[in-house]
């Protein structure tokens, strides 16, 4: 056995050897840059060749390559074995199991303010009202002016208003829309809800949001009286709140309806014994509302001596609230899904 023989014995032992103890891909890829690469041990043991007398040459060249394919298959096998044992200790590690499931992506859920209004609704349906959308981006005509409050009239300070320009603002309340039905059903009969956001310049508290919903009811027809009113509210907050409440007229003033009336419920808390919530009183305001002003029904092209009419207004964030104890209206829009998630 002469010496370069040896060498590829000696070679083959080692090899295998410092196989088994290359226990990462760093160590793998140490490895086969040594023993198999162009600049290898066994590159340069094939160089030996040319030593070699001349028949001896084509035994060892196959020895050699022998010698290559085990070692080839060797590296092989042992890079499956590391990265397999590479992901089990990741694994062990808890930094990633494959075995488990995705997280699953949850189909959401109504918002509490949509589930209030599809309840408020369902009730107005049942009563044969329509849902009626008018724009959030309204003009002073439509906000003010048509609704009885001409510039510089002082129940413009009971809405302080985010302008976008002189005549053009975010509305402030429902009712622009009562003239755009108007405009657009005459000479029909009216019974429309406008539900939507209104915007106010103020500042927000725990009670006032400066954004925030209500619907508006507007009922237009030949005889509609006070008492129409009364019954509608009544029946709606008997439908939303239970069948034994009570319902409270008290006159108020709204420069689109005359007479003017707030409408306040018994409190569905403390059933009028008084409370923190009713401020002892015994009684919640439900709704601001009134017989429609003879001027805004005019102005929405119904002529008050052939018809008259109705109209309401009612907070939606608000019914929420008592339904469910919320303190912070403030909660409804601040996207905290730990609070959205509960309903
Ligand atoms: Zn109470």
């Amino acid at each position: 056995m002469n010496a370069p023989y040896e060498r590829l014995e000696q070679l083959e032992q080692e090899a295998l050897a410092a196989l088994e103890s290359a226990m990462d891909s760093g160590a793998l890829q140490e490895w086969h840059r040594l023993y198999l690469g162009r600049k290898g041990e066994l590159t340069s043991l094939l160089r030996l060749v040319a030593e070699l007398p001349e028949d001896e040459r084509p035994t060892f060249g196959r020895a050699a390559n022998t010698l290559k394919a085990t070692l080839e298959s060797a590296y092989e096998q042992r890079v499956e074995t590391v990265r397999r044992q590479e992901l089990e200790r990741e694994l062990a590690r808890g930094a990633l199991d494959v075995t488990l499931p995705g997280r699953p992506l949850g189909p959401g859920h109504l918002h509490l303010t949509t589930q209030t209004l599809r309840r408020i609704y369902a009730i107005f349906a049942e009563m044969g009202f329509q849902v009626y959308e008018a724009p959030d981006v309204e003009t002073d005509e439509f906000n003010f002016e048509l609704l009885n409050m001409p510039p510089h009239h002082p129940a413009r300070d009971m809405w302080d208003t985010f302008w976008i320009t002189d005549k053009v603002l975010l509305r402030t309340h429902t009712s622009p829309g009562q003239i755009r039905v108007m405009r657009e059903r005459y000479p029909e009969p009216i019974r429309v809800i406008l539900p939507g956001k209104c915007y106010r310049y103020e500042q927000i508290t725990a009670r006032s949001e400066h954004q925030f919903y209500q619907v508006e009811g507007l009922a237009v027809g030949h005889g509609i009286r006070m008492s129409d009113l009364i019954g509608t509210l009544t029946e709606f907050a008997r439908r939303l709140y239970g069948p034994d409440r009570r319902i409270r007229i008290r006159g108020s003033y709204f420069p689109f309806t005359e007479p003017s009336v707030e409408a306040d419920m018994d409190c569905i808390l403390c059933r009028g014994a008084g409370c923190r919530v009713c401020k002892y009183s015994g009684w919640l305001e439900i709704a601001g509302a009134g017989m429609v002003h003879p001027q805004v029904l005019r102005n929405g092209g119904y002529d008050p001596d052939e018809w008259s009419g109705f109209a309401f207004g009612m907070g939606v964030e608000r019914p929420a609230m008592l339904q469910y104890s919320i303190d912070d209206i403030r909660l409804f829009y601040g996207n905290d899904l730990r609070f959205l998630r509960q309903f």
